[in-house]
C-alpha cells in the first residue's frame, strides 16, 4: 500500500532525513518511534506532501506520488492527522466535519460512494463522544477530545490510509485508550496507520514498530 524508498529530507542545507526505507501494507498499524527531533513529523509531512525539499521514492496504490501535491496525494486516500490537529476554533464539532466532508461525486478510487450524513454516522460511531457534543465549538473541547475530532475530521475525507502525528501526546490515559480502540477498530476494518507514537499503549499493538534515530531508520522491531 505504502512504500517509502530512500527517503531523504531537508531544510535548507540541514538534512532531516537520510535515506529511510519502510513499508505499511493493507490494514497495518506501523509505530513510528524515536526522541524528540528524530524526524518522526518529516517524515510524515514528506509522505503527505507538506514537508521539506526530499528525494527518494514514495509508493502508494502503486503510484509514485514523490512529485505530487499535497491534495492529489489526499485524493488517492492518503488522510494526514497533523501534531497540532488545525481545527477551526470557532466552528463547533459537526461544522468541523462537515467542512471536510468529501463531496460525493469525489469517491477515493475503488471505494463505494457514501453519503456525507453516512459519513458523518461512521465517525459519531467510532467516537461516540463526539456525537454527544455535536454543537461544542471545538475551542471549548478538552485537548483529547480535539484530538478526536481532527481524526474524526480526517475520517471524513475517505482515506485508506491515515498518517497520524502523535495523536497521543499530552492527553488523559482515558481518552487515550479511546483514541487506541477507535485506531484497532479502523485497523479491522482494513485501514492502513502509519503512527508517529512515543506511547506505549499503541506499539503493543503494532504490527511494526520502526525506530528513528537522528532521522536514520534505526532497528525493526516487532512486539
Ligand atoms: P517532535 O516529536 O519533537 O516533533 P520529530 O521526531 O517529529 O520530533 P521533526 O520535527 O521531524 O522530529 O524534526 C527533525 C529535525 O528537523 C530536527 O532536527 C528539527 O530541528 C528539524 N526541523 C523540523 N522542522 C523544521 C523546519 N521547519 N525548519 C528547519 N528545521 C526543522
Amino acid at each position: 500500500m505504502l512504500e517509502v524508498k530512500g527517503l531523504s529530507a531537508w531544510y535548507g542545507a540541514a538534512q532531516a532525513l537520510f535515506a529511510v526505507s519502510l513499508r505499511v501494507g493493507p490494514g497495518e498499524l506501523v509505530v513510528l518511534d524515536g526522541l524528540n527531533g528524530a524526524g518522526k513529523s518529516t517524515l510524515l509531512q514528506s509522505v503527505i506532501g507538506l514537508g521539506p525539499n526530499v528525494q527518494g521514492e514514495v509508493l502508494f496504490q502503486g503510484k509514485s506520488i514523490a512529485l505530487w501535491p499535497a491534495y492529489q496525494r489526499a485524493r488517492l486516500g492518503l488522510g494526514y492527522v497533523p501534531e497540532d490537529r488545525r481545527l477551526f476554533a470557532d466552528l463547533t464539532v459537526q461544522e468541523n466535519l462537515l467542512v471536510a466532508a468529501r463531496a460525493p461525486w469525489m469517491p477515493v478510487r475503488g471505494q463505494q460512494r457514501v453519503s456525507t450524513k453516512q459519513q458523518l454516522e461512521q465517525v459519531f460511531a467510532l467516537f461516540p463522544a463526539l456525537r454527544s457534543m455535536h454543537k461544542r465549538r471545538a475551542q471549548e473541547m478538552s485537548g483529547g477530545e480535539q484530538q478526536m475530532l481532527s481524526i474524526a475530521r480526517t475520517l471524513m475525507t475517505s482515506p485508506t490510509m491515515l498518517l497520524m502525528d502523535e495523536p497521543c501526546e499530552g492527553i488523559a490515559p482515558v481518552l487515550v485508550e479511546s483514541i487506541r480502540d477507535a485506531l484497532l477498530q479502523l485497523k479491522s476494518q482494513g485501514m492502513s496507520l502509519l503512527v508517529a507514537e512515543q506511547n506505549a499503549l499503541l506499539a503493543a499493538h503494532a504490527d511494526r514498530v520502526i525506530t528513528l534515530v537522528a532521522g536514520q531508520t534505526g532497528a525493526h522491531l516487532t512486539p
